[in-house]
């Protein structure tokens, strides 16, 4: 019998697994309905090209928190990959997220960094002042109307098929906007991509005489020892699946975005000469193309073969993989009303990015956990 039910094999369950196993000697049981741990970070290698596919999106490893990179780099080590995205608009290719090289080429200037700022400044005046209240007026007081329209409407209408007026702010200011020709995608002090690959990172976590993982268990399952039905007031659980799933839609559905990952193997060694480019217009209906082999150039691949993602995004139907919550305020209200009946239920704790309905990226995933480990976990066990 163990001590703790962890449901979901994602970062945050194993990242609480791992605490529990080996901080409080616990014996824990994670369940995942998939066939893998590691949740949407998880990757594997491509049969045919032997290329390391992020089956559930690309996932780039970015932290300034020296704890949650200390703690990572005790189950992997890093590449010293460093992510640059670029953007089509216009037939144009532009650096992205938006810096003075993407400033002097979209304008046709040769600003200093200070003369960039006063006309950036002057494009921006007509929200200076104000709090930004929802993602329009974040964009535009961040980079005026100009960019806003050329790199972020466009690519936002694609992603999120929500007015803009409806998004949170906080979705936009997850990018830079650099007054120097830095064009790196993240301002972190850490950053890389497992040397060995995503799934070995958290194969290792879960390596523990402690842990026993069964894959392929559905939490919601009509029968079996670990359903919510049979588990629930019986043992501590740590839930990491929706949280509107949980309560099985009763006070609504939390809106989702998810996305159609088309997958191509072309006959060529370089498709597009970078990882990650956007599709900034709406004209193409796809919001980037990710080639994934320029992850690791420090690794060589045989064959002149590539292999693709194009990425459509649309809104998810439950059946569909839940991967950005799209938190307008009728979400917010919605998710109050789950809040409140997760109170009350008996040693459940909500966690990870679908537990809590948030935009999370790995290391706050991580470090959101380690924060629940250390303090929460000891209440949740009782
Ligand atoms: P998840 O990884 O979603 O894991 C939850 C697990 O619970 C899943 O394995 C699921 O199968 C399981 N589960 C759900 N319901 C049940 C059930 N009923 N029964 C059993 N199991 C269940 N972060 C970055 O830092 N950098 C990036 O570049 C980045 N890119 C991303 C791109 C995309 C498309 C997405 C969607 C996310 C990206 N992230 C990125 C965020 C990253 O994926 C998350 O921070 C992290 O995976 C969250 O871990 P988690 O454990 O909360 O959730
Ligand atoms: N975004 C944009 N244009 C871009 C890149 C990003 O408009 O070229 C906006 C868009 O709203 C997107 C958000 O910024 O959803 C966050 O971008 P990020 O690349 O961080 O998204 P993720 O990698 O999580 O999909």
């Amino acid at each position: 019998m163990s001590d703790l039910l962890v449901v979901g094999a994602g970062l945050y369950g194993l990242t609480v697994a791992e605490r529990a196993a080996n901080e409080l000697g616990l014996h824990v049981t994670i369940i995942d309905k998939r066939d893998h741990v590691g949740g949407n970070a998880y990757s594997s290698f491509d049969a045919a090209t032997g290329i390391e596919v992020h089956q559930y999106g690309a996932h780039l490893f970015h932290t300034s928190n020296e704890r949650v990179w200390e703690y990572a780099n005790r189950f992997t080590t890093f590449t010293n990959y460093v992510h640059r995205v670029y953007t089509v608009h216009g037939g144009t290719v532009y650096p992205m997220p938006v810096n003075l090289g993407t400033i002097n080429q979209f304008f046709g200037t040769a600003m200093s960094p200070d003369e960039a700022r006063t006309f950036i400044a002057q494009q921006a005046a007509e929200f200076a002042g104000d709090e930004p209240q929802n993602l329009l007026e974040k964009g535009i007081s961040l980079v005026g109307r100009p960019l806003f329209e050329a790199f972020f409407a466009g690519y936002t209408a694609k992603q999120w098929q929500t007015p803009l007026e409806q998004l949170p702010p906080s979705i936009i200011s997850r990018l830079p906007v650099r007054y120097t020709y830095d064009n790196r995608y993240f301002s972190d002090t850490h950053e890389g991509l497992p040397a060995d690959g995503y799934a070995k990172w958290f194969e290792r976590m879960a390596d523990n005489p402690r842990i026993d993982v069964k894959l392929g268990v559905d939490f919601f399952a009509a029968d079996g020892d670990l359903t919510k039905t049979a588990a629930v007031g019986q043992i501590p659980v740590v839930y990491t699946g929706p949280i509107d799933r949980y309560f099985n839609y009763s006070a609504g559905n939390l809106a989702w975005r998810t996305i159609d990952l088309i997958e191509e193997t072309l006959p060529t060694a370089d498709f597009q000469g970078t990882s990650v480019m956007n599709y900034a217009d709406t004209h193409v209906p796809f919001t980037r193309i990710i080639e994934f082999r320029h992850f690791h150039p420090e690794r060589s691949y045989a064959g002149d073969t590539t292999l693709i993602h194009r990425e459509y995004s649309r809104f998810a139907a439950p059946e569909d993989e839940p991967y950005y919550p799209v938190n307008t305020a009728a979400d917010q209200a919605v998710l109050a009303q789950y809040r409140e009946l997760a109170k009350a239920e008996p040693r459940v704790h909500f966690g990870g990015r679908l537990g809590n309905y948030a935009y999370l990226d790995m290391h706050q995933t991580i470090a959101s956990a380690l924060g629940f480990a250390e303090t929460g976990l000891i209440k949740l066990l009782g």
